[in-house]
């Protein structure tokens, strides 16, 4: 018998099915026992009155993993944690596929005021994502990037795939993990940027999702050592077109999270709505904090800053653009002497997005270089690929998990995440 995933057993009441999945719960008494079976699209009850039964039900502990052939037939469960409440399953047949010994941590947390905190969580992790909510979580982010896919080709954006081992530091700074690369060393790429820009310099216009490493050593609840970035670059733009085509990007994926997941959003509890798009100067920025009497620093916005445009502008995209150009990566059109063609995109109250119009003058960009302390000489291929016919070019970069918590409006990135990498954290 082929088998039927629990949100298709409403179409085949009256008939016997074969189900398989996850004990989710289970309640015995001496004459019939009844259990919740879980899988990745539901949960239902099962009912079992035969006590040929028995002895199979009696040996099982929540999440062994088991197959049920029985009967679909009309009901009115009351148990929340049942997404089929019109129907139960008379078993006929029960087998253990394989038992799950004692968990370490529990998968149906029935008292939320004693939940299991997050470390432990995540060192069981593999448990951990059994649970409906954080399963939840993952559908959203699949969905998310599948809208991002969608969203781009429909821009005729080709996708473009990067190394992520790379012989100099794309932003500078000394926050690059470095990698024995036979006799060299090299570096894990902190950012795709300088190849998205000799791409765009060729392609025209590119998308593309790669892993990206930081090493930061501090640990907040927003970054992560390892995380995943949408990036996106487009020749003869500048900053203006390419917010443009975040903004539009951003509401495609929102509105196809809520067609797709009303299931999950409830169940997370998030109200999710499309979001509007307001463009603000750095300097406006300035002036309405101050009115706010939130610090903002000289060239990048406080953490407050970030939440305070949340709460004055909720459920919308916030550019903030010409941005100070000492408070921009060297590879940033300047705008006159003091801004820039930088920008950083916020969301519900954090940055999801940094971008703007690049360089694409050589002699600028060596100048830039210097003016932010680094050697010319090792960009030298990077300098070299504007020198054969590079149109002027803009584009940005968002982290997916940083879209992820700010779209679901979770706290902690790591929540988000399916195996985090953070200051202490490599395993599993
Ligand atoms: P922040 O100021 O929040 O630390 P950033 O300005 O250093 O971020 P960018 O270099 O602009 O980051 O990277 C582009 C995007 O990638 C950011 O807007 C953010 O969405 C995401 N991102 C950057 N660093 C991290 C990190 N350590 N963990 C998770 N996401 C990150
Ligand atoms: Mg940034």
């Amino acid at each position: 018998m082929n088998r039927t995933y629990i949100n298709e057993l409403s179409a085949k009441e009256g008939q016997t099915v074969l189900i398989q999945g996850w004990v989710h719960s289970l309640r015995g008494q001496s004459k019939i026992k009844f259990l919740q079976l879980r899988d990745i699209t539901g949960v239902v009850q099962v009912v079992l009155a035969e006590a040929k039964l028995f002895d199979n039900f009696n040996k099982l502990l929540a999440e062994s993993v088991i197959s049920i052939t029985g009967l679909v037939k009309k009901a009115n469960v009351k148990s929340e944690e049942v997404t089929e409440k019109s129907l139960e399953i008379e078993a006929k047949e029960l087998e253990i596929i394989n038992l799950a010994l004692p968990l370490p941590i529990p998968v149906f947390e029935k008292d939320e005021s004693i939940k299991t905190e997050l470390s432990k969580r995540l060192d069981y992790r593999y448990v951990d994502l059994h649970k409906k909510e954080v399963q939840a979580i993952f559908k959203v982010q699949s969905t998310l990037l599948q809208a991002y896919h969608e969203f781009m080709i429909k821009e005729n954006a080709i996708e473009c795939l990067f190394p992520s081992i790379i012989g100099a530091s794309s932003e500078g700074g000394t926050e690059v993990y470095p990698v024995q690369y036979f006799e060299k060393k090299a570096l894990l790429s902190q950012s795709c940027q300088l190849y998205k820009q000799m791409l765009a310099c060729s392609m025209e216009k590119i998308f593309a999702v790669s892993t990206v490493w930081r090493a930061e050593k501090h640990n907040t609840l927003r970054h992560i050592n390892e995380s995943r970035q949408m990036d996106f670059e487009m020749a003869f733009a500048d900053d203006k077109v390419v917010m443009d085509v975040l903004a539009r990007c951003v509401q495609h994926i929102v509105k196809r999270i809520m067609e797709e997941h009303p299931k999950e959003l409830e169940l997370l509890k998030v109200n999710l709505k499309v979001p509007e798009v307001k463009y603000l100067t750095f300097a406006e920025t300035t002036q309405l904090m101050k009115k706010q009497k939130i610090h903002v620093g000289e060239d990048d916005l406080s953490g407050e800053a970030e939440e305070m445009l949340g709460k004055l502008y909720p459920d919308t995209v916030v550019f903030v653009h010409d941005w100070p150009l000492s408070g921009k990566p060297f590879y940033i059109m300047p705008k006159g002497k003091d801004s820039s063609y930088g920008f950083d995109a916020i969301y519900n109250g954090m940055e999801i997005s940094s971008g703007g119009q690049r360089i694409h003058l050589p002699e600028l960009l060596k100048e830039r270089l210097i003016a932010k302390g680094l050697n010319p000489v090792n960009f030298e291929s990077y300098i070299d690929s504007f020198r054969y016919g590079a149109p002027n070019h803009a584009g940005w970069g968002v982290g997916v998990e940083r879209l992820t918590m700010q779209i679901l409006g979770i706290k902690n990135i790591r929540e988000v995440t399916l195996f985090p990498r953070d200051r202490d954290r490599l395993t599993p």
